[in-house]
C-alpha cells in the first residue's frame, strides 16, 4: 500500500560547514553573510589575500570569530586547493557545503582572442570549479553524509554575449561539468546545482573593475548609466544585486531543495526567458 509521502520540513543548517572559493569578491561575500545568517560556519577561499583578510575581519566582528575562517588559495593550483581543503578539515572537521565562486570576467573581439585568454578562462573557471568540486565530493564521500555544491556559472554559460567567446565557452563547462557532479554524486546524497546570475554590477569587482570601465568607457556611458542599461532592459526592469545570487544559493544549498539536482536557478530579471 502506498503511503503518502510528506514533503520533508526545512532543516536549518545551524553547524554546517560552507566553503566559498572568491569569497572576497562581491557575489562571495554576499553568499557567505547569507550563509552565516543561517548559522553555517563559513570558509571563504580566494587569492587575493588582501580583500580576503578584511573580509574576514568584518564577518568575524558581525558574527564572531569561531564562525568565519579565511584560507588565501589559487583555485587553478591543485596543491593549492587540496591544502584548502585540508586546513578546512583541520578547522571545521569536513564540508557540507561548496559554493564554486570564484571568477573573472573578459571581454575580446574573436579574431583578437589570445590563447593566453582562452586559457586563463578555461583554469579559473573550468578547471578551477573542477579542482574545487573534486575535491569537495571526495571529502563529502568519506564523511558519508551527503553534501550539496552551488556552481556560480553566468547566463553566458546558456547564450553568448558578444565578443566575449572564452569567458562564454568556459561559463558552459561549469554548467555541464555540475551535470556531472549531480549524476556522481546522487547515489552518495550529493547534490549539485547551478546558480545564473547575469549582469551583477553594484558590489561586484568585475564591474567596479577594468572591466565595467572598459564597457562603459566602450559605449560612452558611466558605470550607473550602465546598471542602468541593465536594468532597462531586462524583463523585469530591475537589476540583480550580490544578495540575489545568495539567496538563490542559499535555497539550493539548504534543505529546501533536497530533491533538486543537476538543476539550474537562472537569477536574471528574465532575460533567458525571451
Ligand atoms: P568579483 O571580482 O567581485 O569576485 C571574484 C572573486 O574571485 C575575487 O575576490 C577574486 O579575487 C577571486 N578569484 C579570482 N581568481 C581566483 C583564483 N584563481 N583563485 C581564487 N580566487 C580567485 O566578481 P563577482 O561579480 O563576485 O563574480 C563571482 C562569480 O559570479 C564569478 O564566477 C563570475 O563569473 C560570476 N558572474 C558574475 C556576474 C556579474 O555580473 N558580476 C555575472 C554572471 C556571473
Amino acid at each position: 500500500e502506498a503511503k503518502l509521502q510528506r514533503m520533508p520540513k526545512a532543516k536549518p543548517l545551524v553547524g554546517k560547514v560552507a566553503l566559498v572559493t572568491g569569497g572576497a569578491g562581491g557575489i562571495g561575500r554576499a553568499i557567505v553573510e547569507r550563509q552565516l545568517q543561517e548559522g553555517v560556519c563559513a570558509v571563504l577561499l580566494d587569492i587575493d589575500a588582501a580583500a580576503l583578510e578584511s573580509t574576514v575581519t568584518e564577518l568575524s566582528k558581525k558574527f564572531g570569530k569561531d564562525v568565519v575562517r579565511g584560507v588565501v588559495c589559487d583555485v587553478t593550483s591543485e596543491e593549492s586547493v587540496i591544502a584548502a581543503y585540508a586546513r578546512t578539515a583541520i578547522e571545521y572537521g569536513g564540508v557540507d557545503i561548496l559554493v564554486s565562486n570564484a571568477g573573472i570576467a573578459s571581454a575580446s573581439p574573436l579574431e583578437d582572442t589570445t590563447l593566453a585568454l582562452w586559457n586563463r578562462n578555461q583554469s579559473i573557471l573550468a578547471t578551477g570549479y573542477f579542482l574545487v568540486g573534486r575535491e569537495a565530493f571526495r571529502l563529502m564521500k568519506a564523511q558519508g553524509v551527503g553534501g550539496s555544491m552551488v556552481f556560480i556559472a553566468s547566463k553566458n554559460g546558456m547564450v553568448a554575449s558578444n565578443q566575449a567567446v572564452a569567458y562564454c565557452a568556459a561559463k558552459a563547462a561549469e554548467i555541464q561539468l555540475s551535470r556531472s557532479f549531480a549524476l556522481e554524486g546522487a547515489p552518495l546524497g550529493i547534490r549539485c546545482n547551478v546558480v545564473n546570475p547575469d549582469a551583477v554590477i553594484r558590489g561586484s569587482k568585475i564591474w567596479t573593475g577594468t572591466w565595467s570601465q572598459e564597457r562603459a568607457a566602450a559605449n560612452k556611458v558611466s558605470e550607473e548609466e550602465l546598471e542602468a542599461f541593465y536594468r532597462d532592459r531586462s524583463m523585469l526592469k530591475r537589476s540583480v544585486f550580490p544578495e540575489d545570487i545568495a539567496e538563490a544559493t542559499y535555497f539550493l544549498a539548504s534543505e529546501l531543495a533536497a530533491k533538486s539536482t543537476g538543476n539550474i536557478l537562472n537569477v536574471d530579471a528574465g532575460n533567458l526567458a525571451a
